[in-house]
C-alpha cells in the first residue's frame, strides 16, 4: 500500500530565524521532503527572515548546503532541488528594528494561506507579532508557529501567552512539540481508539504501571549556559514527557479534533497529583573516560541543575487511581531511546504451572530509534516437550503489510508544518495546557530550590543514578532496559 499524499493549499511561509540551526537542520530539509513528495504546491513561497545580510541567491545557496548536510536520502534528488530553491526568498530584518518589513509586506501574498514560523528566541515573539500587524503583513487568517521553550515557569508562560494574544487568536497560534508529530504517537491514538481490544483494558483494573523514558546520549556541551538555567525538568518533562503522558492517559475524546483532544489532555494535566520529593531522583552526569562532566560542560562548578530526572507520578481520577506513571529522561545515557511502556497486570490464576502466571502483556511504543509498536504476548514455546510458555513481541508497526511507503521518512517537523498549513491544531499545545503543565512543574522546582537539592552523580553511558533504579525496585518493579543507538 503506497501512502496517499494529499497536497496542501498554496502557502506563504515566513521563517523568522530562517538562517538559524533549527531552520537549516529541520524546517527547510523537512519542507524539501514535502516538496519531493508532491505535498507542497510549487507556487508556494518560503521567506527566510533573519538578521544576516543576505539576498535570495545567498539564502538559496545556504539552504542548498543545509539540505546537503542535514537532508536524508532525498538530498540526492538534485533534479528537483532547483525547483524547490526557486520557492525561497529572503528578507533581512531585525525583530526590534523597522528595516525590511515593507519588503516583506510585498512578498507575502494576501490570497494564500499565510504562516509565520517564530524560530527565534521567545523574547522576540512580541516584537515580531507587533510588527506583523504594524506593517499589515498578518491578517485574521494568518497562523503563527512558536517553538519551545514556552516560558520557564507559569508566570513567564502566562506573559508569553498574553503577548501573543494581544495580536493573534488562540486558533491562530501553533505551539510546536515535535514529539506529537511522531508517526508512532499518532499510531498510539489509532490503536487505542480505533480498536475495541485495548480501551476496555486501559485502566487500573488491568494496567500495573506505565513507564515513559526519553534517553539521550548527547551532553549539554555547546548549549551549557542555556541548559544550566533550565535542566531536565523544564527542558524535557514539562513539555515532551508531559505530552506523551497526556496522550496515553487521556479519556477518549468525542472526535479526533483539536479542541476535543486538547480538552482531554488538559484534564489529565489538571488531575496530576503533586509529587512526593522522595519519588523524584535528580542526577548530573559525571566525567567519564575522555568525556567532561556536566559541570564542566555547563561551565558552572557549583551547578545544582539536573541533567537527569526520574519520577513517580499519579493521576487522581477513577481510571488511573493507584497506577504509577514512572517518567525518566537524561543526557549522556547509555543509548538514545524514547519509549512508552504499558505494563499490564499478571493474570489472576495460571492453569499451566506455578511459575507461569509471571508472564505479562507489555505494550511498547518506540518513538526513537526505529519508531514502532509491539505487544508482548505469551504463547506456547513451539515444539514437543509439554506446555512451556514464552513471551514474544507481536509487531504492531505492520511496516510490511503497509508497504514501503513515504510514511517512514515523514519527520515530525514536516508533518506538523503541513498541519499548520491545513489549519489543524490537534497536535499542537493549547495555551491553557502549557500553563497547566507549568502549574504542576513549578512547585516541584521551587521545592528543590528551597532545599538546595543536590543532584546525584551518574556515570556517562549509564542508565542514570542508582537511586533511579531503586525508585522502581522499592515498588517491586524495574525499568525497561534502555536499548537504542
Ligand atoms: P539559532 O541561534 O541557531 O538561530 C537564531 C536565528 O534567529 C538566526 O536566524 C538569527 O539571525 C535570528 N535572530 C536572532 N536575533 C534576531 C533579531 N533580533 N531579529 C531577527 N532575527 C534574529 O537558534 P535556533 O537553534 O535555530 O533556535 C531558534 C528557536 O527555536 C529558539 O527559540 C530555540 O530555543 C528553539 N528551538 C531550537 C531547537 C533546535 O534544535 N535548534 C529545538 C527546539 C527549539
Amino acid at each position: 500500500m503506497v501512502a496517499r499524499v494529499i497536497p496542501v493549499e498554496t502557502f506563504d511561509l515566513v521563517i523568522f530565524g530562517g538562517t538559524g540551526d533549527l531552520a537549516r537542520r529541520k524546517i527547510l530539509p523537512g519542507l524539501f521532503r514535502r516538496f519531493l513528495a508532491g505535498q507542497m504546491p510549487h507556487d508556494s513561497r518560503i521567506v527566510g527572515a533573519a538578521r544576516s545580510d543576505l539576498d535570495a541567491a545567498g539564502y538559496r545557496e545556504m539552504i542548498k548546503d543545509a539540505i546537503a548536510e542535514f537532508g536524508g536520502s532525498e538530498k540526492k534528488e538534485t533534479g528537483q532541488i532547483d525547483a524547490f530553491l526557486a520557492c525561497l526568498q529572503y528578507v533581512p530584518i531585525d525583530a526590534k528594528g523597522d528595516g525590511g518589513w515593507d519588503d516583506m509586506a510585498k512578498l507575502v501574498r494576501k490570497d494564500v494561506v499565510q504562516a509565520f514560523y517564530f524560530s527565534v528566541a521567545p523574547s522576540l515573539f512580541g516584537d515580531l507579532a507587533e510588527r506583523l500587524h504594524k506593517y499589515k503583513i498578518a491578517n485574521k487568517k494568518s497562523r503563527i508557529v512558536v517553538e519551545k521553550p514556552f516560558g520557564r515557569d507559569l508566570e513567564s508562560a502566562e506573559a508569553l501567552n498574553a503577548t501573543l494574544a494581544d495580536h493573534f487568536r488562540e486558533d491562530q497560534i501553533y505551539r510546536i512539540d515535535h514529539y506529537l508529530g511522531k508517526e508512532t504517537v499518532q499510531n498510539l491514538m489509532a490503536v487505542r481508539f480505533g480498536n475495541i481490544l485495548f480501551e476496555p483494558l486501559w485502566n487500573n483494573h488491568y494496567i500495573d504501571h506505565i513507564q515513559i523514558t526519553v534517553a539521550e546520549t548527547v551532553s549539554v556541551a555547546g548549549r551549557g549556559a542555556y541548559y544550566d538555567r533550565s535542566g531536565a525538568m523544564r527542558d524535557m518533562v514539562q513539555n515532551h514527557l508531559m505530552q506523551l503522558l497526556c496522550l496515553i492517559a487521556m479519556e477518549p475524546p468525542s472526535q479526533f479534533g483539536a479542541d476535543s483532544v486538547r480538552d482531554e489532555k488538559l484534564k489529565v494535566i489538571r488531575a496530576l497529583q503533586g509529587v512526593d520529593p522522595h519519588h523524584i531522583v535528580r542526577g548530573q552526569y559525571d566525567a567519564g573516560k575522555g568525556t567532561t562532566s556536566y559541570r564542566q560542560d555547563a561551565e558552572n562548578e557549583r551547578s545544582f541543575t539536573e541533567s537527569f530526572i526520574a519520577m513517580k507520578c499519579h493521576i487522581a481520577n477513577w481510571r488511573w487511581a493507584g497506577v504509577p506513571f514512572y517518567l525518566r529522561t537524561g543526557k549522556m545515557m547509555k543509548a538514545r531511546s524514547s519509549e512508552i511502556t504499558v505494563v499490564f497486570k499478571e493474570i489472576g490464576h495460571s492453569i499451566f504451572s506455578e511459575n507461569d502466571n509471571a508472564h505479562r502483556n507489555i505494550l511498547s511504543i518506540r518513538l526513537q530509534p526505529n519508531e514502532g509498536m509491539d505487544l508482548q504476548v505469551t504463547i506456547k514455546e513451539p515444539g514437543p516437550g509439554g506446555m512451556r510458555l514464552v513471551d514474544v513481541p507481536l509487531d504492531m508497526t505492520f511496516a510490511e503489510a503497509l508497504g514501503d511507503s513515504d510514511v517512514e521518512v515523514t519527520d515530525a517537523y514536516e508533518r506538523l508544518i503541513m498541519d499548520v498549513i491545513r489549519g489543524d491544531q490537534t497536535l499542537f499545545m493549547r495555551g491553557d495546557e502549557v500553563e497547566a503543565a507549568w502549574a504542576w512543574t513549578d512547585p516541584i522546582i521551587e521545592g528543590w530550590e528551597a532545599r538546595n537539592d543536590v543532584p546525584k552523580l551518574y556515570d556517562p553511558g549509564s542508565s542514570g543514578p542508582e537511586d533511579a533504579l531503586m525508585l522502581l525496585h522499592r515498588d517491586g518493579r524495574k525499568w525497561r532496559e534502555i536499548k537504542g543507538e
